[in-house]
């Protein structure tokens, strides 16, 4: 088991887990066995419980971990399915040695960071790493060096290089090459100062990914190699790139993978990205152009919906169509702010979220959708709402809507499910994870899925009440989509209009390069047949 470690230094958001996933798709391509845990230096145990304003997107695994957005990249890239052991944190491993620490298998020590939170996180890797069997796991460290917050993580991968032996375990550090305006010149003295932080913790750097606007000079790389003490093969320039599926090109011209492969004496077979770059030359040299929509309270931060992001350039690519992504504010609660906004788009998309704040905007989204024929996918919160919206303006239920934003609604068509309603503690307790949906013949999901059972990823603490379903049916939004003991409702789809379709589940969680998600593709193929 080989292992490369990744750190950040200069400061955050440098796009750490494109590099590590792109590294994980290069080894790949060369005939390895690859998989990447993320280290997150926070408290929270799991990502559940975050806001997206302060973390981005909560991604969720088959196994129902809420887990940090990075392994959506991991599993985007790598074309692979990872488990809840894939995402470590500080509060994952602090409670793990207080349990031990209560049930008393320290007896008599003084329980210590180092070395029993040091111990436990190289346990922690060491263990997700064996179980996926693989021949190379990236290890991503959240945070940037020198946070007090990162400190045992750091003391705990520089202790697993020891024990595992300097050819088995290798370090890549990414920073930031600025460029100062006045001057025009990339400046080194951050990666400078950062590689010193990290040495001073008593890691060496094998190699030095820099972030920049444009590729690093030569004589940059000169630099870097000679102050920061790595050769200049091992100086890799990651410019900012017109698409995170070029990064790992970029990567490979520049010699990483090789690199990698040499440092780590693995053998490997000659390099295969045929899939991936038919993938990019689909992506990059679309034949139409089409504009889609994403209705939501968290659009500020574009990486609160990164996985609808995603899913939509995959299907553009797939459909080869270039997808303009209009980001369009749900809390716009004006008379008709919602529809104003949404004047002209090809396509709209109401994503999940939870919370009052913004549902107006949603209902209001999906409304202009069903009316105006536009073709509408509605994901979790978005299908509740596409449910509340027909409710409301086709059955005439007054008031109706969900209990989670009203409690006392004459019309509560969507209400908690049974057996949330006992549940006290947030962290971990929703519907969650891969649930099988089963999917009514001859309907359009089924014919987008090719399938009538299929799985996918859940979220969510409330589902369309039951005793609705008949009245809604016979109006003409049917449920063709459900759980195997058909008490769930899974999918709707509306009957008379172009494509509006809406799914309890998150489709965009599964949806990867080379295997766009059915309900998006239903989309986008919808909006081009209307362009016709
Ligand atoms: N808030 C809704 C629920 O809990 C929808 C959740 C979501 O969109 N992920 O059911």
């Amino acid at each position: 088991m080989k292992y490369i470690i990744v750190t950040g230094g200069v400061l955050s958001g440098l796009g750490k887990g494109i590099t590590v996933s792109s590294m994980g798709k290069l080894l790949e391509s060369r005939g390895l066995s690859v998989t990447a845990i993320k280290i997150d230096p926070y408290l929270n145990c799991d990502a559940g419980t975050m806001n997206p304003y302060q973390h981005g997107e909560v991604f969720v695994l088959d196994d129902g971990s809420e887990v940090d957005l990075d392994l959506g990249n991991y599993e985007r890239f790598l074309d692979t399915s990872l488990t809840k052991d894939h995402n470590i944190t500080t509060g994952k491993a602090y409670r793990a040695v207080i349990e031990k620490e209560r049930r008393g298998d320290y007896l008599g020590q003084t329980v210590q960071i180092i070395p029993h939170i040091t111990d436990e996180i190289r346990n922690m890797i060491k263990e997700a790493a064996e179980k996926s069997g693989v021949d190379v796991t990236l290890v991503e460290l959240g945070g940037t060096v020198g946070d007090i917050e990162s400190m045992p993580f750091l003391e705990a991968v520089r202790q697993l290089h020891i024990e595992i032996g300097h050819q088995n375990c290798m370090f890549v550090h990414i920073t930031l090459v600025p460029v100062m305006s006045v001057v025009g010149e990339q400046k080194t003295k951050p990666t400078q100062h950062s590689v010193k932080e990290l040495r001073a913790i008593g890691i060496r750097p094998d190699a030095i990914v820099c972030r920049a606007k444009s590729p690093l000079s030569k004589s940059i790389k000169e630099k870097i190699s000679l102050f920061c003490d790595v050769p200049t093969t091992a100086v890799i320039s990651a410019p900012d790139a017109q698409s995170i599926y070029r990064v790992p090109l970029i990567l490979e011209e520049q010699g990483l993978t090789d690199f990698l492969l040499e440092r780590l004496g693995v053998p490997s077979s000659s390099e295969d990205l045929k899939e991936w770059r038919a993938f990019l030359d689909r992506l990059e040299n679309p034949e139409s152009e089409v504009s889609v929509a994403i209705v939501g309270k968290y659009t500020h931060l574009k990486d609160s919906y990164i996985s609808h992001f995603e899913a939509l350039h995959h299907c553009g690519a797939f459909t080869k169509s270039k997808v303009n992504i209009r980001w369009v504010e749900a809390e716009d609660e004006k008379p008709g702010g919602t529809a104003i906004q949404l004047e002209g788009v090809d396509g709209v998309v109401v994503p999940g979220g939870f919370g009052k704040r913004g549902a107006l905007g949603k209902i209001e989204a999906a409304r202009y959708a069903r009316e105006n024929k536009i073709p509408f996918l509605g994901i979790c919160l978005g299908f509740q709402l596409a449910v509340v919206e027909f409710c409301r303006n086709v059955l005439g239920l007054e008031g109706a809507n969900s209990t989670e934003f009203n409690k006392n609604t004459p019309h509560p068509v969507v209400d908690i499910l049974p057996e949330q309603k006992g549940v006290k503690n947030l962290g971990g307790t929703m519907r969650l994870g891969a649930q099988d949906v089963i999917v009514q013949e001859g309907s359009k999901a089924q014919m987008l899925y090719e399938s009538t059972t299929i799985s996918e990823r859940h979220r969510h603490r409330y589902e369309i009440n039951p005793d609705y379903i008949k009245q809604i049916e016979d109006s003409g939004l049917k449920f063709t989509g459900r759980s195997p003991d058909k008490i769930r409702m899974e999918i709707a789809e509306l009957s008379d209009h172009p494509y509006f379709v809406a799914s309890q589940f998150h489709p965009e969680l599964k949806s990867r390069p080379a295997r766009p998600a059915p309900l998006y593709v239903g989309l986008l193929k919808a909006i081009l047949e209307g362009k016709k």
